[in-house]
């Protein structure tokens, strides 16, 4: 049984069905939603117009599952967990015995504890029903957004608002957007943002949504000040979503998130397996377990946890942090460790960062971008990589991503044999050119 019919859950089913066949192994899904295997990631785009279709989101549908042998009941939301039976009970109180279960119930957004976020207007950006509910609105005529966080999800949304003719502010607790890099690189961003006319407030964790008196979101007020909207989105972050498990009795980590060894199997019940936002996992390069809630994990979890149950060996590795957005033209990227987690691991390290431009500095579209590299003082060992820059650059976080978790040194990387064409990058790739310079620092 699988509990949860999206990226996680629909891998484990696929990758579970792959190995043993139907006379061997029955598998039942259970999504409490109408529609499985869809793909959260393209709802801003959906918003944006750049995706025609919601239908073009959806991967697979229950029919095609079917055609596998694989029972989707969609609408069905699993009520209980009996783990002492080994039963899961469903909304038509039916109970589902099982003898492997993967819990896969995704991530819960983040809503701040405020006065008014119940109010008609404001949206999350979760479901497909959140991206039919915001295209609603803007067609309804929305002129003004007010973007409360500025994570990836906050600035895909600034940026769609934007394209759609709205007039955006991003209002955000921290001092830069993008927490997940260095202060000095979120500086870059929240410049670009402002340059691109999106209202950047920095520092202001929201108080109140202000309603008129039918209800409806007017204005978001922080203690610095009030800003005047027609529509409010959610874009604050993801938990794990573990009410059913922690209603259960399965083992929650230290992240609130369900704990699962390599094999996704759950800690508490090695029948039971956890994989996906719902999941906790570990960082690749401390072993320290986090909470990463991106569909890149999401479907290589599901799949672990569907090859153990078809019964082959198979282990997650890890995560390092990969992350890459844009907001316009400007591409943002990490890998690895920014400062402050290089400093709570203790590490001794020091930072460089290198401008350069995406192509050959005279081919038409060559961009800027700036690269910043974490590396351990004396090895040189690269420890965490970020970028900012335009259209170009944040794939590029690929190569170091992937440098990274072979363990190599900056000296290392600035030998490899990387590609040059003037369309693509200039003589020597800004990922070497930054290498370069840390390995030189090291060696001088
Ligand atoms: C706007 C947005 C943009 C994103 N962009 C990216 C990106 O660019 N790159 C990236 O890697 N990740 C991205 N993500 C994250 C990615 O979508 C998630 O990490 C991924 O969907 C997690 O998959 P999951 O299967 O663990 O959970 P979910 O996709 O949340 O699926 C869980 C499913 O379980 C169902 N469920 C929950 N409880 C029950 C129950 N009791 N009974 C039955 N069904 C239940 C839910 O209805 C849901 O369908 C984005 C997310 C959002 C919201």
């Amino acid at each position: 049984v699988v509990i949860g019919g999206d990226a996680a859950g629909m891998s484990a089913a696929a990758q579970a069905r792959r190995l043993r066949p139907a006379d061997e192994l029955e598998i039942v899904v259970l999504e409490q939603g109408p529609e499985v295997s869809y793909s959260a990631c393209g709802i801003p785009y959906w918003i944006g117009g750049l995706v025609s279709d919601r239908d073009r989101l959806i991967a697979r549908t229950p029919e095609q599952f079917a055609e596998k042998d694989i029972e989707v009941r969609t609408s069905t939301r699993a009520e209980s967990i009996d783990l002492a039976a080994g039963k899961v009970v469903a909304t038509d109180g039916e109970r589902l015995g099982y003898d492997s279960l993967v819990v896969a119930t995704g991530g819960r957004p983040a809503r701040p504890d405020v006065p008014g976020l119940d109010a008609d207007g404001v949206y999350g950006v979760h479901r497909l029903s959140d991206g039919a509910a915001i295209r609603a609105a803007i067609t309804a005529g929305a002129k003004r957004a007010v973007v409360l966080g500025g994570g990836y999800i906050g600035l895909e949304m600034a940026e769609v608002l934007q394209t759609r003719g709205l007039a955006v502010t991003v209002v955000l607790a921290d001092p830069v957007p993008m927490a997940q890099l260095d202060r000095d690189m979120g500086e870059r961003v929240c410049a670009a943002m402002g340059d691109m006319g999106i209202d950047v407030q920095t520092g202001q964790p929201v108080r109140e949504i202000e309603m008129d008196a039918d209800g409806t979101a007017r204005a978001v007020r922080t203690d610095t000040g009030s800003y005047d909207t027609d529509i409010v989105v959610l874009g604050l972050g993801m938990g794990p979503e573990v009410s059913l498990a922690r209603e259960a009795g399965l083992q929650l980590g230290v992240t609130g998130a369900i704990d699962v060894a390599h094999t996704q199997r759950s800690r508490s019940h090695p029948e039971v397996f956890a994989a996906g936002d719902c999941s906790q996992t570990f960082h690749k390069m401390t072993g320290e377990a986090i909470h990463v809630a991106l569909g890149t994990h999401a479907n290589k979890q599901g799949k672990i946890a569907g090859s153990v149950i078809g019964g082959r060996p198979a282990r997650f590795a890890g995560v390092l942090g990969t992350a890459m957005t844009k907001v316009g033209d400007l591409e943002v990227a990490r890998t690895g460790l920014c400062t402050t987690q290089a400093e709570d691991g203790g590490f001794d390290f020091r930072t460089e960062t290198i401008d350069a431009t995406t192509r050959a500095g005279y081919y038409p579209g060559a961009a800027p971008i700036t690269i910043k590299l974490i590396t351990e003082r004396g090895s040189g060992l690269l420890l965490g990589a970020q970028i900012v820059g335009g259209p170009g650059s944040g794939k590029r976080i690929d190569v170091l991503a992937t440098a990274i978790w072979a363990g190599m040194t900056a000296e290392e990387l600035a030998g490899t044999d990387l590609s040059y064409a003037p369309p693509f990058s200039p003589t020597y790739d800004p990922v070497v050119v930054a290498a370069r310079v840390a390995s030189r620092i090291q060696q001088g």
